[in-house]
C-alpha cells in the first residue's frame, strides 16, 4: 500500500483518484482543486471597504465566503477596526 503525508503531519493511505462516470474529478482530486484555484485566481472584485481588488481565491476579510474559520478571521478583523476607531477618535 502507498501512503502520503497530510500537512498536519499525520499519515494516510494514499487516495487514488479516478474520474467520475459522468468524466468530472472528485472534488477533493488534487487536479481539480488546482483548476478550481485557477479559476478562483482569475476572478478579480473589487472591495469598496479596502478600495482595492481581491481574488476569488484570497479574498478580502469582507469577502470570506461564511463558514467557522472564516468568522473568527472576521471578528478579529472588525475587533481591530473598531479599536482603531477608538483610538483614532481619543486623538481627535
Ligand atoms: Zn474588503
Amino acid at each position: 500500500m502507498e501512503w502520503e503525508k497530510l500537512p498536519n503531519g499525520k499519515w494516510r493511505p494514499k487516495k487514488h483518484f479516478k474520474k467520475t462516470a459522468d468524466g468530472k474529478y472528485e472534488w477533493d482530486d488534487p487536479r481539480y482543486m488546482k483548476i478550481r484555484d485557477e479559476k478562483m485566481k482569475k476572478i478579480v472584485l473589487f472591495c469598496e471597504y479596502c478600495r482595492d481588488y481581491y481574488t476569488l481565491l484570497e479574498p478580502c476579510v469582507h469577502h470570506l465566503p461564511d463558514n467557522y474559520r472564516n468568522q473568527k478571521i472576521k471578528e478579529e478583523a472588525y475587533k481591530q477596526l473598531r479599536y482603531k476607531q477608538i483610538r483614532n477618535q481619543e486623538i481627535d
